[in-house]
Order: structure tokens, then C-alpha cells, then sequence
């Protein structure tokens, strides 16, 4: 494509916020450009033939209805950045190419929280997954409804984003209602059980996922806080898990933290698996380690406290000088550290370049872009590699770009430099 068969770039174009959804994305740049509700979402369905706007959330599943190309361009921002306001890429990484969206388990209408709509109208990539029915960050349940009642799927021609389609009333008051105790419990560990199957999961996992959950899944039906109707309609056989959203549900309501999935390649967590490093808050207990497969037959394990790996009863790398073990020279506990200090900077400064860049900070991009291996022993929480990225995304700014002028945009060039928590300080 030449760069005269562009499509041009909307008079205000806003770029998606992180873990931002298609529907919000249109519905933010249709405001800023005083438009009614669904004109952007229109415009680029019509590309396709469709005439699809945000009160059809199933449409934001794989997005493929809209043209998501045009919308980049539309919004002058990359693809990439785009897709990531749907579910197409864990999706496909799960089932194949051509998943069908019906793989995520069957959607309900819009739901958005007024709370955040009121601070940021923000509509969150995860308020379309089926289990997902609050907003953690602000623990109220997702409205359906505005106060009277009508429904906030119902869309008009001229109605104004954000706000009621029939009475007018602004989403943003909508009364948020609270929840706490059990049911806030299980929603947290929804949420967080979709991110993990999200970030990490293969074209092996559901396969897996049917292994592990089938030891278990008889014994747990009945924890208390389980019993909540959204969470207690799936109860399903490992064998009939086939949609990502049966397998979030069946690992909720069994107990069995998503991480089980990827961790344990081989046996289960055993007597044999402790933490050898007498430096670790966790020295002679199971509780951070998990198994790292197989060597000659010798079990393999790591910390994910301090790092350190072990072989057997043998340590075979560890960051800790005073880890007193026999098995290992001072100097190769040095060099872990060197190379580990080395980590940290990389991650430091791409971190920063890709803030620089207007990107949304992701764990796994970053330690790509810093060439860091993605070995799970390097994320154990002492060696602070995961803890930079996290005090970098809390220093992001939202990457929301305003269109300018090129002249205006040439004199905002360089002010970011120097910025970041620390600058290129490495946690100690
Ligand atoms: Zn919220
Ligand atoms: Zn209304
Ligand atoms: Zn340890």
C-alpha cells in the first residue's frame, strides 16, 4: 500500500490505552471528535460490508469484522497495537489460526464500570470475558443497566457516547454497587486466571489443562465462595473443556492456581522440591518451587523467591553468595550476578525506549526488546527484573496521542529524556 492509499488520520485520534477494548477505544475517538455514538466503529465496519457498532461486544472478540487495519490507520498508530484491544492473539495462540470466537465461551451484553468511565472512560479489554462480571481495580460490579433500566447494549444513530442510548443519562452515573468478602475473592481469581492462561498459554494447554484439572477437579466442587450462581453454572467435566472460558472456570472452582499449567512440565510438587539456598526467605520449604523438567533423568527445579536452580539435591546456580552450598564456587555465584545486574539495565532502558516510543509496557515484549532470556527462574521476585518493569509501568504515561501538526509535533521531540523512575538506576 502506497502512502496516497492511506486512509487519513481522524482530526482527534486517540491511541488505545493499555488493556483498553475495541468498543471503548471507538467510543472514546468518536467523543473527542464530537461525534455520536458508534461513527467510528460504523465507518470501519462498513469497510467490511458490516454495519456493526460498540453495543455488539461478541464483535470485539477477534475484531475481525472491522477492518482493524483501517482503524490503524485511521488512529495513525501500529496493528499491533490495534489487535491488542481484542482477544485475536491469545486466542489464536490457544486454538489455532482460525479459531472461532465462540472459543472464549459465550459473551454477554456490553458491561462497562461506572467508576471508570467517570475517571477515564475506560472500557477494559477484559469486561467482555463471559466470567468477568466486576472491576477489580475499583470492586463493583459492571453495569448492564443505567439507573432506569434500560439496557446500555441498545444503540440509537444520534445517541452520545457514553450515555444512555434511551434516557440520555450519562454512564458515568450509574451507581457503582460494591462488592467485598467471597465474591470479590472469586472474581479476583477469574480475572487473574484468564490473564495467565492469556499471557502463557499454547496450542498444549487445554490438553493440559484436562490432565492436571482431572486428578483434582472431583474433590473441590463445594468451596463456599464457589457457590456463586456465575461460577457454579460451570460445572463441567475435564474432558468437556473446549472453550477458554469452561477452562477458567474449571480451574476457579477446583482451586488450582492457573500457574499449574505451565509450571509443572513434569511431577508434581513434592518433598524432594525445597528450596536449597540459605540466603532465601523460603530455605528448606516447597512453597516457591516448581519444577523445571528433566536432566538425565534428575528432576530439575527453581525458587521463584531467589532464583536459584537445583538439580537433584544438587544447586546448580543460584544468586546468593551465602547460599552454602558446597556444589557451588563463589565466582560462579558472581558471575550469575554480573549477568543478572547486566539484565536489569537492558530491561531498564528498553523499558525506557519503548516508553519513549509512546508503547504500552508489556513484560514479555520488554524482555524481548532486552534480549533477557525468557527463563521463569529470572522473574523470581528477588532479582528485581520483574520489579523494574513494574515500577516502569506505573511511571507510564497512558499512550494517548492527540493529533498535532508535524511542526507541533517536532518541538515536543526530546522532552521525555531523562525520565523514569530512578533513570537507569538498578534496584538493589
Ligand atoms: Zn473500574
Ligand atoms: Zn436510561
Ligand atoms: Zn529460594
Amino acid at each position: 500500500v502506497s502512502a496516497s492509499d492511506r486512509l487519513p488520520m481522524l482530526p482527534v485520534a486517540l491511541r488505545p490505552l493499555p488493556d483498553e477494548g475495541l468498543s471503548g477505544l471507538c467510543l472514546r475517538n468518536d467523543e473527542a471528535n464530537g461525534w455520536p455514538a458508534d461513527t467510528l466503529a460504523r465507518m470501519v465496519s462498513h469497510l467490511s460490508g458490516g454495519d456493526i457498532g460498540f453495543a455488539s461486544p461478541g464483535q470485539t472478540i477477534l475484531g475481525t469484522v472491522f477492518r482493524l487495519d483501517a482503524l490503524a490507520e485511521h488512529l495513525g498508530c501500529p496493528l499491533d497495537e490495534i489487535e491488542a484491544t481484542t482477544l485475536m492473539r491469545p486466542l489464536r495462540r490457544l486454538f489455532g489460526d482460525d479459531v472461532d470466537p465462540r472459543r472464549l465461551g459465550s459473551v454477554g451484553p456490553l458491561r462497562v464500570c461506572p467508576t471508570c468511565i467517570a475517571e477515564s472512560r475506560f472500557i477494559g479489554r477484559e469486561t467482555i470475558l463471559p466470567l468477568v462480571r466486576s472491576c477489580v481495580e475499583h470492586q463493583n460490579l459492571l453495569a448492564v443497566e443505567c439507573s432506569r433500566g434500560h439496557r446500555l447494549a441498545r444503540s440509537r444513530p444520534d445517541a452520545e457516547p457514553f450515555r444512555c442510548a434511551t434516557c440520555g443519562e450519562p454512564w458515568s452515573h450509574i451507581r457503582p454497587i460494591q462488592i467485598s468478602g467471597p465474591y470479590l475473592l472469586s472474581q479476583r481469581r477469574v480475572v487473574h486466571a484468564y490473564r495467565v492462561v492469556m499471557e502463557r498459554g499454547g496450542e498444549d494447554t487445554v490438553a493440559r489443562a484436562r490432565a492436571v484439572l482431572g486428578k483434582n477437579v472431583a474433590l473441590r466442587w463445594s468451596g463456599a465462595w464457589a457457590a456463586h450462581r456465575h461460577i457454579a453454572d460451570y460445572r463441567l467435566q475435564p474432558r468437556y473443556i473446549y472453550s477458554l472460558t469452561s477452562l477458567v472456570a474449571t480451574l476457579v472452582v477446583a482451586e488450582v492456581p492457573p500457574e499449574r499449567l505451565f509450571d509443572e512440565a513434569s511431577p508434581p510438587r513434592g518433598p524432594s522440591f525445597i528450596c536449597r539456598n540459605r540466603a532465601c526467605p523460603t530455605f528448606d520449604r516447597s512453597d516457591s518451587m516448581h519444577s523445571n523438567g528433566r536432566r538425565a533423568e534428575t528432576p530439575e527445579s527453581y525458587c521463584d523467591a531467589c532464583g536459584s536452580r537445583f538439580l537433584g539435591a544438587r544447586t546448580i546456580s543460584s544468586f546468593d553468595v551465602g547460599n552454602g552450598s558446597s556444589d557451588l564456587s563463589p565466582l560462579s555465584v558472581y558471575r550469575a550476578r554480573a549477568r543478572l545486574a547486566r539484565f536489569r539495565e537492558a530491561v531498564a532502558a528498553a523499558c525506557r525506549l519503548s516508553i519513549d516510543a509512546g508503547d504500552v509496557l508489556r513484560i514479555a515484549d520488554v524482555l524481548e526488546r532486552a534480549r533477557v532470556p525468557r527463563a521463569a527462574y529470572l522473574r523470581a521476585s528477588r532479582l528485581g527484573i520483574a520489579d523494574t518493569v513494574h515500577a516502569w509501568q506505573r511511571a507510564s504515561p497512558h499512550p494517548v496521542r492527540r493529533w498535532r501538526s508535524p511542526a507541533a509535533e517536532a518541538r515536543v521531540v526530546s522532552t521525555k529524556a531523562g525520565s523514569g523512575p530512578g533513570g537507569d538506576a538498578v534496584p538493589r
